[in-house]
């Protein structure tokens, strides 16, 4: 089975360097046309420079594939607009956003500054809702979108001094699982992506023995297949050193107490009950814990 992209228009944030670029360039060689989109700021938001988006345009065009560069700071809706104007006038349409771009502001909770919680949210989480505005009416006249928003190990399980980070990177998961039940009849489908890579943004963070092994290249196979014709959607793929994985929201099947004097005393009881994972499900849609829950009351009720 060959994934190949041709005739189809990829819009790909913070594209000018680390994993954007390298999805960049593997949508385009197998036949995407690129929209490569990078602010081209440093590695906390500041500055900016179209150079970024430029040169990996170039680097497209060279290899003989299909490229246009945008220096839309994601975090501005009307400059995103303007960016999938220009691919619509190119190209006609959008079938794939790769939602990639982001910035770090790292200090433990007690040292943030509300300002840098909110520059994080900003960039990764309404970032993400900027460029899927801007596609979302495309792809369900087109009944076709593939979205993929990058989440982060962080996000999913937590990691010393990124609140600000981790609570942006969940947010998308958040986003992503309703995306998908909304778009599924105009068949868009809507993904996570969780990497590890060797990138500026970890390569003080990581010895160099573990950077070696987290080459960037190894995670973009992974974003080819969430974005592919037969792709899934709903589902958080975890990608890093050439090893893959899924990642999980889960709901157990816990227990019936009720509601008495005692309750919280039952539930502090029988903590490890509800937390068993013996029938744990995940649940296709927010749905299932009330369905859960009210089966459960009216089975205690006899
Ligand atoms: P990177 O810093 O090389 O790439 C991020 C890119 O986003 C940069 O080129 C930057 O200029 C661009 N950018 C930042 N703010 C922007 C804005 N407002 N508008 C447009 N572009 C903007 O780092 P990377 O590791 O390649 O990160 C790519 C994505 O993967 C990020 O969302 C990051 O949070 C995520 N991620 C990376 C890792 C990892 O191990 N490298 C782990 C988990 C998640």
């Amino acid at each position: 089975m060959s994934i190949r992209f041709d005739g189809r228009v990829a819009i790909v944030t913070g594209a000018g360097g680390g994993l954007g670029r390298l999805h960049a360039l593997a949508l385009a060689a197998r036949g995407a046309a690129v929209v490569v989109n990078d602010l081209g700021g440093t590695i906390d938001g500041t500055g900016g420079a179209p150079i970024a988006a430029h040169a990996v345009a170039e680097e497209i065009r060279a290899a003989g594939g299909k490229a246009i560069a945008s220096a839309a700071s994601v975090t501005d809706f009307a400059a995103v607009q303007s960016m999938v104007d220009a691919a619509m006038r190119e190209w006609g349409r959008v079938d794939i956003l790769v939602n990639n771009a982001g910035i770090l502001r790292d200090k433990s909770f007690a040292k943030m500054e509300l300002a840098d919680f909110r520059l994080v949210m900003d960039v990764h989480l309404m970032g993400a809702v900027h460029c899927t505005k801007a596609v979302w009416e495309i792809m369900r006249a087109q009944n076709y979108g593939r979205i993929v928003m990058t989440t982060s190990s962080s996000g999913l399980f937590g990691n010393f001094g990124q609140a600000n980070y981790g609570a942006a990177k969940m947010a998308l998961v958040g986003f992503m699982q309703t995306l998908s039940i909304e778009g599924a009849k105009n068949d868009i489908r809507v993904n996570c992506l969780s990497p590890t890579a060797a990138t500026r943004m970890t390569e003080k963070l990581l010895p160099e023995s573990m950077l070696r092994l987290l080459e960037a290249g190894a995670v973009t196979p992974g974003l080819l297949a969430l974005v592919g014709e037969d792709a899934p959607t709903r589902a958080i793929l975890c990608a890093g050193a050439g090893s893959f994985e899924r990642a999980h929201v889960t709901l157990t099947q816990g227990i019936h107490v009720g509601h008495d004097d005692d309750t919280a005393e039952q539930i502090a009881a029988r903590f490890d009950e509800i937390s068993s994972r013996d029938g744990e499900t995940v649940p296709e849609s927010g749905a299932a814990q009330s369905t859960l829950e009210i089966g459960k009351a009216m089975r205690a009720a006899g």
